[in-house]
């Protein structure tokens, strides 16, 4: 399988190749195979991005918003019509089942394009009345902003992160993870294809060199990372020494919590979602998994027979629900996560070893009678590992749930539609959900607190953080001056 881009970058308009950047491969997770060799971004080819993308925001900014607006729904109307070449192309990136990349990936990028375009054009500004005088506010793009991608929804962090920043006028360079770099180049070319002026959505590619030298460039206004804490921390601090706007979409080790009247099904089925769709590799995940001590037996007799129900192959096969993890690395770290598991005395209820469907498998995990202590519970492991833990009242699983740095996502599962307000409100989380798990549609705000990171994405919220705002005094008579 071959899935060789015209080059490794896109830049002002067009693909572009410099063979003097370090070379990379691009590998199937599912076999190993090497699908694609490019080449990291040299200083060349980011001074092309960097300068083109100054030179075409400021037309693409004074356009009308709704001639913006048409060129993103073009961009989602092509999308969506070669949605098969792209769901496939994101497998091969990213090893994920062709039936979670036909309807999760592109699709909800394409979702993204089509919200932004619509919301743009009704932004508009305010008057406040001074008595004669008056002023007013503007709305502006902050310019030209950087975003830098995670592996693990390459193409939907790239329209989630284009579509509010484009639709506002601003330009945006773009870096995909290194491990997945083939999506975003496509959406580069869509974009172009869709009528979009040369220079306003450019993909440069590799490691994070490349990502620290967009996020300390004087030229990039914003720089909108998804990644891991740690990285966060990195880019979060380069963009402070230039006034940067960020927005930080990181790492978590969300408490999923499933009180005794709960419906067991559906909060069995949201676990394995929050654990295991994309081989448990989403940073919103449920991973601690909080069951109150009445429902523990029957959470965990229909957890164990469902999960061995899942089918893990081949990622291409239309049958195949659980594929590989990105890496040998990620392998091995997950790996190690599920040695540690056993080490320090969780009970394994299914899965703890490699799959044998191809070099990177691991098994559907599930480990119970975890702990608070244990480093299952306290560590994102970004694999599929289930911690189920216990309690008894709600009082001591909110300050068990809160209890970590990480506050991106939460979850409860209740009858008590009462209980379950009352849990949210006190959960520290970005992104909560009761009786539903890990569903981010476009319409609703994501993001995180606490170390999980800072903006939201999606949603008209994700409008204040590529728009600045500017007051215009417009004074109406004579200037009143002491002098
Ligand atoms: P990572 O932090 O290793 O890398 C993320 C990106 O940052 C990559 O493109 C990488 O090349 C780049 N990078 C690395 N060092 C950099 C630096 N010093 N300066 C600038 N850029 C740099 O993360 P990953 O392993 O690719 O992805 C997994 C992590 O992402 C997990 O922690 C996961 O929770 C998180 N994630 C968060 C969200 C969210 O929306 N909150 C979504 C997906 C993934």
């Amino acid at each position: 399988m071959i899935a060789q881009p015209k080059a490794s970058h896109f830049v002002n308009g067009d693909w572009l190749e410099d063979e003097a950047g370090a070379a990379f491969e691009v590998t199937y997770p599912g076999t190993g195979e090497v699908i694609a060799r490019l080449h990291a971004a040299t200083p060349a080819v980011l001074e092309a991005a960097l300068s083109g993308a100054v030179a075409a925001q400021a037309d693409w900014a004074a356009r009308r918003p709704v001639e913006r607006a048409r060129v993103l729904m073009k961009a989602a109307e092509i999308i969506r019509a070669r949605g098969e070449e792209l769901a496939r192309l994101e497998t091969l990136d990213t090893g994920k089942p062709i039936q979670e990349t036909r309807v999760a990936d592109w699709p909800s990028g394409a979702d993204a394009l089509e919200y932004f375009a619509g919301l743009a054009p009704t932004l508009t500004g305010e008057t406040m009345p001074l008595g004669g005088d008056f002023a007013y506010t503007i709305r502006e793009p902050l310019g030209v902003c950087a975003g830098i991608g995670a592996w693990n929804y390459p193409s939907q962090i790239a329209c989630w992160k284009a579509a509010p920043a484009l639709s506002t006028g601003n330009a945006m360079v773009f870096k995909p993870s290194e491990m997945t770099p083939l999506g975003a180049l496509q959406l580069a070319a869509i974009f172009i294809e869709a009528g979009m002026p040369a220079g306003i959505f450019n993909v440069v590619q590799g490691f994070g060199a490349v990502g620290a030298a967009l996020a300390t460039d004087p030229r990039i206004a914003k720089v909108s990372l998804t990644g891991s804490v740690p990285t966060g921390a990195k880019v979060y601090a380069a963009a402070a020494a230039g006034m940067k706007h960020v927005t930080m979409e990181l790492g978590g080790k969300s408490p999923l919590i499933v009180f005794d009247d709960a419906d067991v099904e559906s909060a069995v089925g949201a676990a394995m979602l929050g654990n295991f769709y994309s081989s448990g590799q989403i940073c919103s995940n449920g991973t601690r998994v909080f069951v109150q001590k009445g429902i523990k037996a029957r959470f965990l007799e229909r957890l164990a027979a469902r999960t061995a129900k899942i089918v893990a192959g081949d990622p291409m096969e239309e049958a195949t629900q659980f594929g590989p993890l990105i890496s040998a690395a990620q392998h091995e770290k997950v790996l190690g996560y599920i040695a540690k598991g056993k080490e320090e005395g969780a009970t394994l209820v299914c899965g703890g070893s490699a799959g044998n469907e191809g070099p990177l498998f691991v098994q559907p995990t599930v480990f119970a009678d975890v702990t608070d202590t244990m480093t299952i519970a306290r560590e994102e492991i970004f694999g599929p590992v289930m911690a189920v833990l216990d309690f008894d009242t709600e009082e001591e699983v909110i300050a068990r749930a809160n209890g970590t740095q990480f506050g991106l996502a939460a979850g409860v599962f209740t009858g008590d539609l009462a209980r379950g307000h009352r849990m949210v409100a006190r959960l520290q989380a970005g992104t909560t959900w009761i009786n539903a798990y890990n569903l981010t549609p476009v319409e609703m705000p994501f993001g995180a607190v606490k170390a999980s990171g800072l903006g939201r994405e999606n949603s008209k919220a994700a409008v204040e953080h590529y728009t600045q705002v500017k007051a215009v005094y417009v004074g109406t008579g004579p200037v009143e001056s002491p002098y």
